[in-house]
């Protein structure tokens, strides 16, 4: 019988039929199987999951968007241990993520109560870059991830945990790090591997910088 229907036609290319040996499989149809299952490919889906980015469950959320119950408002008020601070700069401090997608993910943000990236005047712009910058080269030099993902969700809707209070993710990747890392996320031991991580970014970070003793409110 005309097995795999290879019956060379007009013009039919004679390189890129399947070999003589696939003949004498008695699937035809296996072939072509792996095409039938879902939508085509695509190469892009997995590279960018700023869903994951939030606060799981909306832990620490406000109640409402008022500066008062803002958590990113009260943060910069409390030593850096206790908030998991990492840096403060003039406009702009960094602090670790309660709820991390990955180790060592950062977030940089205004001291200032705003939720939107056009509401930052350039000052807080400048400083939110250079700081995301230097984000990226202490956590190269402490733990030397392969890659990043940046970037600010704007919105419950676009996955802002706290939408009152703009905030710039900063995600080490290393390969393979989505298989395994949100189990570890859901771990005991987390507090304390945060404060580890704290630690070990505060000290990698450039300074001593005399603006770190200011306290912006
Ligand atoms: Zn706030």
């Amino acid at each position: 019988m005309d097995v795999n229907g290879t019956t060379p036609g007009p013009g039919a290319p004679t390189g890129s039929a399947p070999g003589p040996s696939s003949a004498d499989q008695d699937q035809p149809e296996s072939a072509d199987d792996a095409s039938a299952f879902g939508p085509a490919q695509d190469h892009y889906q997995r590279l960018w999951n700023p869903h994951r980015m939030v606060y799981v469950g909306g832990q620490g959320k406000p109640a409402d968007g008022s500066e008062l119950r803002c958590p990113f408002c009260r943060i910069p008020q409390g030593d850096d241990e206790q908030g998991l601070v990492v840096a403060r700069g003039e406009r702009c401090y960094v602090v670790l993520n309660l709820y991390p997608y990955n180790s060592g993910h950062m977030m940089v943000l205004p001291y200032r109560h705003v939720s939107d990236y056009t509401d930052l005047d350039d000052a807080e712009t400048a400083e939110l870059a250079a700081m995301t910058q230097t984000a990226m080269r202490t956590t190269r030099a402490a733990y030397a991830p392969a890659g990043f993902n940046l970037g600010i969700n704007q919105g419950e809707v676009a996955g802002a945990g706290i939408a009152a209070h703009l905030h710039q993710h900063v995600v080490p990747r290393w390969p393979g790090d989505s298989n395994f890392l949100p189990v570890v996320a859901q771990t005991k031991s987390l507090p304390e591997l945060l404060a580890d991580t704290r630690r070990r970014l505060a000290e990698a970070w450039p300074g001593p910088d005399p603006r770190t003793a200011h306290r912006h409110t």
